[in-house]
């Protein structure tokens, strides 16, 4: 997580670090506001407030945001699109800063687009590519995510003839970082250890990608619109549409050669809810907000599809979105109080594919 972990200071401190921080950052940074509620800036729309809350519109306001939350000891969290997170509903104390960095400059003899961390993959930067004939962005049409996000967890997706899955490392030159110690340094390529769901981002969480500079290919613009349109189809045929059924994407990291969602699916559970989450019956991993969810319900709903394809297919889920701030006592994951919507109500849901029974070897 791109955050310092709360440290243990009471109320009281934290409320004299928080203004005097929103003092230092008055001059840098235009866009600052307290108990900002943070589900509108998240695609699954669920999570409460944070104490501070800050806009960055440059590499430069973004460093300065940081470097004086560290100055201050006040806890920080950098927020790209929150399409990969689930904030609690006690909201986050300390400093979230939003990273509307967005400055990009093509080059397009070389194939370098050089590109600030908060800029949005879908589609200011990939329309900007496709505009200089440039391939390697366009595969992740139609996915959330800010650059940072996007070196942060390796962003994926199928190759145009879904052979393989194609990873935005691919592309990835190099970067411009902010360290701990509030300098700057460019890394290449090899410093991010890029893995699935993966790159260096995730154990050094007092690095800030800044900004990163992809190294594309020419190609012709109707390739690059064919992929485009294609795989845009291929997810408004799978995946709930956002502007309806906000989510975060998949929940459950993928396990290999099953699949989280198939184990899921195979369990009967599309369709199951807990208050306002649902596992989205286009989807098994894939668990939406049908209007006033909380990240309580979420919480219980991810426990209980855990808990029951454990049981049912010998696989313990893990989960690959970020849980930041404050959840609050979630109790125990409930027997009961959880329906899919054939009005299955209670006990073990109907599930256990046969196909999966009969392969005793991933037990
Ligand atoms: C509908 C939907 C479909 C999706 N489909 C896919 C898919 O096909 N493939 C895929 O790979 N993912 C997919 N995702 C997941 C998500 O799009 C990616 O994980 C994306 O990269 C998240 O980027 P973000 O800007 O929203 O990051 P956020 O959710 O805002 O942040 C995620 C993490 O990155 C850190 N971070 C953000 N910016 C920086 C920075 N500048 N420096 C350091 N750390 C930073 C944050 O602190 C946080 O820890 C999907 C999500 C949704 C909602």
């Amino acid at each position: 997580m791109a955050h310092v972990e709360p440290v243990s200071v009471s109320p009281s401190e934290l409320t004299t670090r928080l203004a005097a921080l929103r003092e230092a950052l008055t001059p840098e940074v235009r866009t600052i506001r307290e108990n900002e509620p943070l589900a509108p800036y998240t695609t699954f729309k669920i999570g409460g407030a944070a104490d501070l809350f800050v806009e960055a519109h440059s590499a430069d306001e973004l460093a300065a945001a940081v470097v004086a939350a560290r100055e201050h000891e006040v806890p920080l969290f950098v927020l790209g699109l929150g399409a990969n997170i689930l904030v609690g509903d006690g909201g986050f104390r300390g400093v979230v800063i939003r990273n509307r960095a967005a400055h990009v400059e093509t080059d397009a003899a070389s194939g370098r687009v050089w590109a600030e961390s908060g800029t949005v993959v879908w589609e200011p930067l990939i329309r900007q590519a496709v505009a200089a004939n440039l391939s390697g962005l366009e595969h992740y049409a139609g996915i959330p995510s800010s650059v940072g996000g996007a070196l942060w967890q390796n962003l994926h997706f199928l190759s145009p003839d879904r052979s393989r899955t194609m990873f935005i490392e691919e592309v990835v030159e190099s970067a411009d970082l902010l360290m701990e110690d509030g300098s700057r340094e460019t890394v290449d390529h090899d410093w991010f250890d890029f893995g699935y769901d993966f790159s260096t981002l995730h154990i050094r969480p007092d690095v800030i990608v800044l900004a990163a500079t992809f190294r594309l290919a020419p190609e012709a613009p109707e390739v690059l619109t064919s992929t485009i349109e294609s795989n845009l189809e291929w997810r408004g045929a799978r995946h709930p549409p956002l502007a309806t059924e906000p989510s975060a994407g998949s929940i459950f990291k993928k396990i290999d050669g099953v699949g989280a969602g198939r184990l899921a699916d195979w369990c009967g559970l599309k369709g199951t809810r807990i208050g306002g989450a649902m596992v989205t019956h286009k989807h098994a991993n894939i668990l939406i907000n049908t209007g006033g969810a909380t990240a309580r319900d979420v919480r219980h709903l991810i426990g209980y599809v855990q808990e029951t394809v454990e049981r049912e297919q010998g696989y313990r889920l893990s989960t690959e979105i970020g849980m930041i701030g404050d959840f609050g006592d979630l109790g125990d994951v409930p027997a009961h109080g959880w329906e899919n919507e054939d009005g299955f109500t209670d006990g073990v849901p109907p599930g256990g594919h046969p196909e999966a029974h009969a392969d005793a070897e991933r037990r």
